[in-house]
C-alpha cells in the first residue's frame, strides 16, 4: 500500500471531529488563537509528515508495533477530524500510546462522548453542572522507566481526587506519558463534574454551567490533548513504551463518568464508582 493522499476539509464536521482537531493541533502548534480554519489543513499535513517520519524511526529500531507491512498501514492512519470523502476505507492503527490521531480519538473524543452521554443523554441536567479541569506535569529522574512516571502520576491523581471528591459527581483522569530529552514525563489531566455553584480551587479551570454540547469541546480537547513530546521524543524510549506488553492503564473514571452509571442509573453513582486508582 502506498502513502495515502488525504483530502482535508477546512471545517470540522461535527463536535467529535472538532475535539479531535483541537486535541492534536492546539498542543503541537502554538498561537492557535486567531487562527483560521485553513491552518487545520496545513497543520494536518504537517502532523502526517511528522508521524510518518516517527514511524520510520520506530521501524529502524525494529519496534514490533510497526514491523513489516503493518508499518505502512500505521503511516496511513487516518485523521478522521480533518478528512472527508475517502473512497477507500482506511483503518486506524490503534497505536494510541503514540499516534496523534488515535491518541486524540481514544482520549479527547472518548471523554467528549462520555460527557455528552452523562450530561445530555442519561442524566438530562442542563445547567446543573459545570466542569473543572486541571493539568500538572511531572518529570522523573533520568533512567527511571515510564512505569515509574505512571505510578508517580497515579499518586497525584489519587491525592487530587480525594481533595476534589466532596464536590464531584463525576471524575476522570488521564496520565499521558512522553519522553523529554532523556527522561519520562507524565502529563496528568483531571476533569471533574461539579454542581454549578461549587467553588473550585485556584488551580482548576472552571466552565460556565453546561447548557450546550458545544461547551464540552475545549474541555474534552484539553483533557485529551496529544503530548508534543511523543512526536519529538527519543525513538528508542518510545519504541520500548510502544512494545511494552505490560498493561499501561492511563485512564480512570468515577461516578457520573463511568459507563456503568449510564442508562438512567446515575443516581446510584456513589455506590458504583471505584475511585481513580482502582480500575
Ligand atoms: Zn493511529
Amino acid at each position: 500500500m502506498p502513502d495515502h493522499d488525504f483530502y482535508f476539509t477546512d471545517k470540522a464536521r461535527g463536535y467529535p471531529a472538532a475535539v479531535e482537531r483541537r486535541a492534536v493541533f492546539d498542543s503541537l502548534y502554538s498561537g492557535s488563537r486567531g487562527r483560521s480554519t485553513s491552518d487545520d489543513c496545513r497543520q494536518a499535513q504537517d502532523v502526517i509528515n511528522r508521524w510518518r517520519a516517527k514511524v520510520n524511526q520506530l521501524r529502524s529500531l525494529d519496534c514490533s508495533g510497526v514491523r513489516g507491512p503493518r508499518g505502512q498501514w500505521v503511516r496511513n492512519c487516518p485523521p478522521t477530524g480533518v478528512v472527508r470523502g475517502e473512497k477507500r476505507q482506511l483503518r486506524s492503527c490503534n497505536l494510541d500510546r503514540v499516534c496523534p490521531w488515535c491518541f486524540a480519538r481514544a482520549h479527547a473524543v472518548g471523554i467528549y462522548k462520555t460527557l455528552e452521554r452523562a450530561l445530555f443523554l442519561d442524566t438530562p441536567a442542563r445547567g446543573k453542572y459545570k466542569l473543572l479541569l486541571r493539568s500538572e506535569t511531572l518529570a522523573v529522574e533520568k533512567g527511571r522507566s515510564y512505569f515509574y512516571a505512571l505510578s508517580y502520576g497515579r499518586g497525584l491523581v489519587d491525592m487530587l481526587y480525594k481533595l476534589n471528591q466532596p464536590g464531584s459527581v463525576g471524575f476522570a483522569s488521564l496520565i499521558a506519558l512522553y519522553p523529554r530529552k532523556d527522561r519520562w514525563c507524565a502529563s496528568v489531566r483531571l476533569l471533574s463534574v461539579v454542581p454549578e455553584d461549587w467553588q473550585a480551587g485556584d488551580r482548576w479551570k472552571a466552565s460556565k454551567p453546561i447548557l450546550l454540547k458545544k461547551q464540552l469541546i475545549p474541555y474534552a480537547a484539553r483533557f485529551g490533548s496529544y503530548p508534543a513530546g511523543l512526536l519529538a521524543g527519543d525513538g528508542a524510549m518510545l519504541a520500548q513504551y510502544l512494545d511494552s506488553e505490560l498493561p499501561v492503564k492511563l485512564k480512570s473514571c468515577f461516578g457520573l463518568l463511568t459507563k456503568r452509571t449510564f442508562n438512567g442509573r446515575a443516581s446510584k453513582f456513589k455506590e458504583e464508582g471505584d475511585g481513580p486508582g482502582g480500575v
